[in-house]
């Protein structure tokens, strides 16, 4: 059986982006304009994003080859390792065989620069002079700042305040790379001021920043907006992720049985899982696939799957996506870039349809996983991808109970090393778990837009 369709260069990096909107059995709902109420056009979204990202999203192309620039500069990281955790699997006795990929190879430490490059590139292409984001934890604006001192694009990045004032590094980060950032909510918008005149307290949320970036983008014409996440041409981006992992897996001549990501807006899920789920819609094999959510932003296991907006001050177009409602402010968790009220259309019609299985794990399960998985393997993980560790430790002691055998892989969507004061604080006792009752779940989903 042929299970290799994907374009690949001499080192395994792909050349095409691989776009499972081809392959979906019943295509995904419609995005609406916010004033409409009708399904947008590539003409609604121009004031946002390049002409070419905008067909990207909307296209039903199974593979879209990746420009020679962009696969040039991926080279630098790319392909990124493929690991078995024999020591962990030793560790933890298992019978399991456990992959993971590693996307902390990169240079802004993470899978976000396999979009941030293409995105910056395109914009580049268009003549665009500026790019305007959002950013939680700081991995996506360092991201973003990184690509655009590659094209020589101005990046200005609104963050949450929260982890504006507890990741200094971060910030340091994108500042070195010549972004500018700023304090989300801030006084620079109007979205940033209604906040603030309500909560002068306000700690920021992705929502509110999202509001803030989108404002601040379609004010000037040499100005576009980016997202890190959730888009269609974000995790299209991400593919390269489990067309590798395929390739690797079979050069070692290994498929998995399960395959884990964690799961904030969906990208580095959908990147490691797509074109599994590709293969298994084509009628090849099949694979269990887990996203893996925190229990305290548990946007597919407590939310609805419900047209919503992006960002809080409802200025972004309308999805059909699990939600918890674009009001909700998730506690403050360690993993920022986990703590978004929605989750990608994409992702979220894929989980409705049965083919992907949503978890929410507690955040001290996912230190001590952590803190497991680092002891064993050497390799400390982003806050983010203890969620998928911790879910691949829960398989690998379910194939110990059960006696069997399976293959596990996980995306290790990035490295820890700006987030040792999350671990510091776990090793102290100082984290502890949220859960949301039904009633603040309830409250949350009341506010949803009505869609005819
Ligand atoms: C941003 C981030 C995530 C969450 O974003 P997704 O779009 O869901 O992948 C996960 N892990 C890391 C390391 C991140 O930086």
């Amino acid at each position: 059986m042929d299970t290799i369709k994907y374009q690949l260069d001499e080192s395994a990096m792909p050349t095409a982006w691989y776009n499972i909107a081809a392959d979906l059995p019943i295509p995904a709902p419609a995005v609406l304009h916010p004033g409409t109420m009708q399904p947008v056009g590539p003409a609604d979204l121009a004031p946002l994003f390049p002409m070419a990202l905008i067909l990207q999203e909307v296209s039903t192309e199974r593979l879209i080859e990746i420009p020679d620039e962009v696969q040039s500069i991926y080279r630098q990281w790319r392909p990124t390792p493929l690991y078995r955790a024999r020591r962990l699997e030793q560790a933890l006795d298992t019978p399991a065989k456990i992959y993971y990929k590693y996307e902390g190879v990169s240079p802004a430490g993470s899978h976000k620069p396999n979009t941030a490059v293409a995105q910056a590139y395109y914009n580049k292409q268009a003549g665009v002079k500026r790019l305007v984001t959002e950013t939680g934890a700081g991995q996506w604006g360092s991201s973003l700042a990184f690509a655009g001192a590659l094209f020589g694009l101005e990046v200005l990045v609104y963050m949450v305040k929260v982890s504006y004032h507890q990741k200094p590094y971060r910030r340091a980060l994108m500042e070195t790379y010549g972004a500018r950032v700023v304090a989300s909510p801030s006084e620079e918008t109007a979205s940033g001021r209604a906040i603030l005149a309500e909560h002068p307290d306000s700690t920021g949320s992705l929502g509110i920043a999202i509001s803030e970036a989108v404002e601040v983008a379609v004010q000037r014409e040499d100005s576009k907006y980016a997202l890190g996440s959730v888009l269609n041409h974000v995790l299209l981006h991400q593919t390269v992720i489990g067309q590798e992992a395929i390739a690797q897996l079979a050069m070692a001549g290994d498929y998995p049985d399960v395959v884990i990501g964690c799961a904030g807006g969906g990208s580095n899920f959908a990147g490691i899982a797509f074109p599994f789920l590709g293969a298994q819609l084509r009628g090849e094999r099949k694979v269990r696939v887990l996203a893996v959510e925190p229990a305290a932003c548990p946007t597919m296991t407590k939310g609805k799957f419900a047209y919503d907006f992006g960002d809080t001050a409802h200025l972004t177009p309308l999805t059909k996506m699990y939600t918890l409602g674009s009001s909700f402010v998730p506690s403050g968790i360690h993993a920022g870039g986990l703590r978004y009220h929605g989750m990608a259309p994409m992702v979220s019609h894929l989980v409705n349809l049965g083919y992907v299985e949503p978890v929410a794990i507690q955040q001290l399960e996912t230190f001590a996983a952590g803190l497991r998985f680092a002891r064993a393997e050497g390799i400390i993980p982003a806050p983010e991808a203890n969620h998928a560790v911790a879910c691949a430790l829960r398989e690998a002691q379910r194939c110990k109970e059960e006696g069997v055998s399976k293959t596990i892989l996980f995306n290790l969507s990035g490295h820890g090393h700006f987030d040792m004061t999350a671990y510091t604080d776990y090793q102290a006792g100082k984290l502890k778990d949220f859960e949301y009752s039904d009633e603040e779940v309830a409250l949350a989903l009341a506010g949803l837009p009505s869609v005819g």
